[in-house]
């Protein structure tokens, strides 16, 4: 499933050919996603400018005159960039013709995935109770520590909570615990101001590290036409379980929290 880095690997990688063009085509393959896709949103978007390609989440925003695309890859999909004359795959679902010749193609077997308009973002349903960008300068040690307050929640489940941060996947929630030394099961309520701080440094340098290796792994956008290999990374716990911890040689233990698979090293993260 693309996560947080991924998109926004994405919108790096499309800005150079999307932004400040003019779209002078719009195909709608499929009439839903996961909800049904703007009834006229080809008229719609005719001739409008792409002026900025923003990401919420992880949802893509191509902010133009009138209105603002919203774009979700959903649980499997991937945009390419590719010539117009390319013969459109199966799951090719949406395509946005740009007046530079290239053609951007969302391609979704799952189907989960969102094609949307809105005229206002900041109030749209999907987007308006998304808590702050992790990388954002919104998201510090006090804020976590506020939100936090009085609650009993497992740690791991409460960094995963889109309303308190978003973009914080199950693969980055496991790898910044670990990083932090903190188990994700402490009670978010018992944290100390140190650790809230050490953990917010964990998750902005995890997600930020896995951004940085998008970035190569993703170089040459136009030429993916098949599945653009979301990136491998490093990673020290998740998926790990049974094997010796990187830190200290314990083996890394799995649990279940919150239905989520969660690794960590009962040694370095001890409650
Ligand atoms: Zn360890």
């Amino acid at each position: 499933m693309p996560e947080l880095p991924e998109v926004e690997t994405i919108r790096r990688s499309i800005i150079p050919h999307c932004e400040g063009q003019m779209i002078v085509g719009a195909s709608v393959r499929r009439e839903s996603l996961r909800w049904p896709i703007p009834a006229q949103l080809n008229h719609i978007l005719l001739r409008l400018k792409i002026k900025q390609i923003q990401r919420r989440a992880k949802y893509l925003l191509f902010d133009c005159e009138t209105g603002t695309l919203l774009l979700h890859l959903g649980m499997s999909g991937y945009l390419k960039l590719v010539s117009p004359d390319t013969v459109p795959a199966k799951h090719d679902h949406f395509e946005l013709l740009l007046e530079n010749g290239l053609c951007l193609r969302l391609n979704d077997s799952r189907r989960f995935g969102a094609v949307l308009w809105t005229t206002d973002p900041a109030s749209h349903p999907l987007l308006k109770n998304l808590g702050p960008e992790p990388l954002g300068q919104e998201f510090t040690a006090e804020y976590l520590s506020n939100r936090a307050k009085n609650r009993q929640m497992p740690l791991k489940t409460f960094i995963m909570d889109s309303k308190v941060v978003v973009g914080v996947g199950n693969i980055y929630a496991n790898e910044a615990l670990f990083r932090a030394r903190l188990h994700p099961n402490t009670p978010v309520g018992k944290i100390k101001p140190a650790a809230w701080r050490n953990l917010v440094d964990s998750i902005k340098l995890t997600l930020a590290q896995a951004i940085e290796s998008g970035g190569t792994t993703l170089k040459d956008f136009r030429d993916s036409q098949g599945k653009p290999g979301y990136f491998q990374q490093v990673l020290m716990v998740y998926g790990q379980a049974g094997r010796p911890c990187c830190q200290c040689q314990t083996l890394l233990e799995e649990i279940r929290l919150g239905q989520r698979t969660t690794v960590f090293c009962p040694k370095c993260q001890s409650l």
